[in-house]
């Protein structure tokens, strides 16, 4: 395995932007995104459709260039690999599991062959093939099926060969793009079961989904708008006093480096928030109010 072991993190994006031209028409898909990613971490990213979900990914999948901004992963520059770098970078330092799931594998390859690939153009010894891409298509839970083509596997099926395929040459990071969001709610639960054994192997998941159940798998779950991350929700378990496990969690807003945030809707219209907010500092908090004059005091 060459898995990234710094402690530094292994996902930094600081001011990401990027623009796409479409005839005369700009689209800002990513306007300022700014993202950290600790080694083994298990990110869940969710937004609205056209939120710039998939932009960031493909970015930190090193499949498109960001217009402005930086962006790091496992300790390198993504805005400065030359071409030799990147195909290195996209075929050993990451994984990535699209959400067609025909597109993640070769069709006419069975499921060994389409695990075995990557390590054969990677320039691995021969005799390591085999016996890894077995291990990994067991880690996957998949193992009985070696010999099956794609054709002959379900849709939950051939996700799970594609993870295998995204880890066979040891990435320090996994980049999913709504794995399941061709799957129905069962399967697409155990892709995520399975998603969390890879992590418990000490890979690093980033996975994006429009799925709100995601959110009983993963401990961190970041949300994009606008092309910002605009909220984070922290999950964890905490054991109480009759001794049953309970999940916990809990909402933040993300601060950027000049010290913006975005204040929830909900809280926004509750007390009637317009234009202007008076703020108070409170020993450990900062209290946000209505403006005096637009409430007529
Ligand atoms: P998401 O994955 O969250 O649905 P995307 O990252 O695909 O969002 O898209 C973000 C925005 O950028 C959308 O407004 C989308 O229409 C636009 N966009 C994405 N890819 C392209 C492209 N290749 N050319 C032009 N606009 C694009
Ligand atoms: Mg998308």
């Amino acid at each position: 395995m060459t898995n990234y072991t710094e402690t530094r993190p292994v996902i930094v994006c600081d001011g990401l932007v990027k623009i796409y031209k479409v005839a005369d028409l700009e689209v800002v898909a990513l306007q300022g995104l700014d993202l950290v990613v600790e080694p083994g971490e298990f990110v869940a990213i969710v937004g609205a459709s056209g939120s710039g979900k998939s932009t960031l990914l493909n970015i930190l999948g090193g499949l498109d260039t960001p217009s402005a901004g930086t962006v790091h992963v496992a300790g390198i520059d993504l805005l400065n690999m030359t071409p030799r770098q990147r195909t290195r970078y996209r075929r050993s330092v990451i994984g990535f599991i699209r959400q067609q799931t025909s597109r993640n594998l070769f069709p006419y390859l069975n499921a060994v062959e389409n695990v075995e690939l990557p390590m054969i153009i990677d320039g691995r010894p021969s005799r390591e093939w085999r016996g890894r891409a077995m291990e990994l298509l067991d880690l996957v839970g998949m193992s009985h099926r070696p010999r099956h083509r794609p054709h002959q596997l379900s849709g939950g099926e051939q996700q799970r060969v594609a993870i295998a395929v995204a880890l066979a040459n040891g990435p320090s990071v996994l980049f999913a793009d709504e794995p399941t969001g061709e799957l129905d709610e069962g399967t697409s639960s155990e892709i995520f079961e399975t998603l969390k054994r890879v992590n418990e192997t000490g890979t690093t998941i980033v996975v994006v989904t429009h799925d709100p159940l995601v959110a009983q798998h993963v401990k961190r779950t970041v949300a994009i708008r606008d092309g910002r991350t605009s909220s984070e929700t922290l999950r964890w378990t905490e054991v109480d006093e009759q001794g049953e496990h309970r999940l916990m969690a809990e909402e933040y807003v993300v601060l950027d480096r000049v010290g913006r945030m975005q204040l929830p809707h909900e809280y926004i219209e509750a007390i009637g928030l317009k234009n202007r907010v008076r703020l108070t500092l409170d020993p450990d908090h900062v209290n946000v109010w209505p403006d005096r004059e637009q409430r007529g005091e």
